[in-house]
């Protein structure tokens, strides 16, 4: 039986289902084998896991991955289980022609979420050769454009490496190509985003540079994969709420600035800003999401 061993349980847990997989990728840690090992958790022991798990962490994200976890014939059983115990499962898959119409549908019918695709390269010569498998690039796009007929969405994942460094505006071009292809996506299979903007310009926080917001708006609006729906922002910590509202009152008058240059008025809806401490102040200023952790939970403990 897990037990919770923090006092803040993980959001993320990710489990190799199996070493096995076909490829021999040349960066593979996981000294992949094209045959499963005999020590792998049976179906029932997978099955046991995954609900101390759910147990201990209620509402994880719990991550299937390997080797190629469809190697596993009944891993779409195991994320099945998670799915019906409350956890948000995801599939780490790496392998595109295992990515066949009925395992898509499958993959959506076991309740996945998401499932992530590695891909290093822009072009099918380097992609081959790097898996050390002819056809992985192009099976790696049918894969990929059967996820997207399925409805499951995905996510790409790429190791930045001396060899494809030079080559991350191409990979960036065919992230484009295939955010073209999701056009035809169902209205509610496409995620909503905020942009978060970075007023400050603070070393430790994310986000777009004022100076880039109006750019990045305009691609968030373009992008056919997900939708945009407003603007996020984390200002800088001050106990005083009346301290924080200058920052309030910039996010808004940003928005107010991009709506009179054209961008609708949809996919500004929402302003997340404000916490436990100061989401009087967000809200008056027009905030529409506020994060009130502290406010409903106490302080959050910190391991020492
Ligand atoms: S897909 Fe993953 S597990 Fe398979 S060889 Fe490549 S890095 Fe290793």
């Amino acid at each position: 039986m897990l037990g919770r061993t923090t006092t803040r349980p993980p959001l993320v847990v990710a489990w190799e289902v199996t070493r096995a997989c076909p490829l021999a990728c040349r960066h593979c840690r996981a000294v992949a084998q094209p045959e499963r090992h005999p020590a792998e958790l049976t179906l029932g022991e997978g099955r046991a896991l995954i609900a101390d798990v759910a147990q201990a962490f209620p509402g994880a994200v719990a991550i299937l991955t390997g080797g190629e976890p469809l190697s596993r014939p009944d891993t779409l059983e195991l994320a099945a289980t998670g799915s019906s115990a409350g956890l948000q499962m995801a599939l780490s898959v790496d392998v595109g022609w295992l990515l066949t119409r009925e395992t898509c549908s499958a993959i959506r019918e076991a309740g996945v979420g998401r499932v992530s695709f590695s891909i290093h390269f822009p072009d099918a010569a380097r992609s081959d050769r790097f898996a050390s498998t002819p056809g992985f690039h192009r099976a790696a796009l049918a894969g990929l454009a059967e996820l997207r007929a399925a409805g499951v969405p995905f996510q790409l994942h790429t190791t930045v490496m001396r060899s494809n460094v030079a080559l991350l505006p191409r990979l960036h071009a065919l992230v484009g190509e295939l955010d073209a292809a999701a056009a035809d996506l169902p209205e509610g299979a496409r995620p909503e985003i905020l942009v978060q903007v970075d007023l400050a310009g603070e070393a430790t926080k994310f986000g777009a540079p004022l100076d880039e917001a109006d750019r990045i708006v305009a691609e968030a609006v373009d992008a056919r994969a997900v939708r945009l729906a407003g603007l996020m922002l984390l200002p800088p910590w001050n106990e005083d709420q009346e301290q924080t509202r200058p920052w309030f009152v910039r996010l808004r008058e940003l928005r107010e600035r991009l709506l009179g240059r054209g961008v609708p008025a949809s996919a500004l809806r929402h302003l997340s800003m404000g916490m436990s401490h100061d989401f009087e102040a967000a809200i008056e200023e027009g905030s529409t999401i506020v994060r009130v952790g502290t406010a409903i939970f106490g302080k959050r403990e910190t391991r020492t």
